[in-house]
């Protein structure tokens, strides 16, 4: 696999499952931006990762709940790039509590962060993509919304709705050479998943056929092949990246 030349936009690239997509895809070859919303510190450390593998890395602050902050993103990264080729809609955020207690604040915060960041960055790099005639587009979503889970109403559904919106846009730009597909994550060992206390990890693990928890390279590499040549005839697929947990 090769992505030398091509410029990746990955949100949410300052820890966890973003910075090993946004260091895989340096691997490859592609300069990357790296995106973050308020931890800078983390998101230079990606950054020196990623120049590390000889390739360009440009760190940007944006909220991807904001269609604003998103277009002025990628309007940088076109006039730092020229091009945008890959966009990785990692950024997502849990704010869980059972349904009775979940605040609309909570509610709207992952729905605007999870779902319609995805819709905001999509919306300003498909501009490129379809100019170019090239694209590909990999939403992050989760197991959660294929299984749901107590307390993560808000975040399954967002989740969910990723899966459905992946599809649309596959459909709607697959006759312009841009794929759109989907990565589903199981349990995955990041800050996101930190607070899980010894006895849920271990009854999580007991669910899980491979026997361990997901490391973010694990779904880095599935978001990778997605963004090469090696998948050009895939789109609008989900690929559950779980280590077996939701068959
Ligand atoms: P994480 O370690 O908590 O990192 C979250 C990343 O998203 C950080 O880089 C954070 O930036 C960024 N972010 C949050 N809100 C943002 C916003 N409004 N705008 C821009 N960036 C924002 O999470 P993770 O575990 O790596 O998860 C990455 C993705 O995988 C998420 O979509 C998550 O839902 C999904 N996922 C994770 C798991 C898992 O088990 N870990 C399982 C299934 C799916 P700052 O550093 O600046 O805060």
């Amino acid at each position: 696999m090769d992505l030398g030349g091509k410029v990746a936009v990955v949100t949410g690239a300052s820890r966890g499952i973003g910075r090993a997509v946004a260091e895989t895809l340096a691997g490859l070859g592609a300069n990357v931006v790296v995106n973050y919303v308020g931890n800078a510190e983390a998101a230079e450390e990606t950054a020196a990762l990623v120049r590390g593998l000889g390739v360009q890395a440009l760190v940007i602050q944006a909220d991807v709940a904001d269609q604003e902050q998103v277009n002025n993103m990628m309007q940088q990264v076109l006039q730092e790039f020229g091009r945008i080729d890959i966009l990785v809609n990692n950024a997502g955020i849990t704010r869980d509590n059972l349904l009775p207690r979940m605040r609309e604040q909570d509610w709207d915060a992952v729905m605007n962060t999870n779902l319609k960041g995805a819709y905001h960055c999509a919306k300003a790099a498909l501009r490129p993509m379809l100019k170019a005639h090239w694209g590909r587009i990999i939403n992050i979503s989760s197991v959660v919304a294929l299984s749901g889970n107590p307390g993560q109403s808000n975040y399954a559904a967002a989740k969910a709705g990723l899966i459905g919106f992946t599809k649309s846009l596959a459909k709607e730009f697959g006759s312009r050479n841009i794929t759109v597909n989907a990565v589903v994550p199981g349990y995955i060992a990041t800050d996101m998943t930190a607070d899980l206390s010894g006895e849920n990890k271990a009854q999580l693990l007991s669910s899980v056929p491979l026997g361990r928890l997901g490391a973010p390279e694990d779904v880095a590499k599935a978001v990778a092949f997605l963004a090469s040549d090696w998948a050009g005839y895939i789109t609008g697929h989900v690929i559950v990246v779980d280590g077996g947990m939701a068959m």
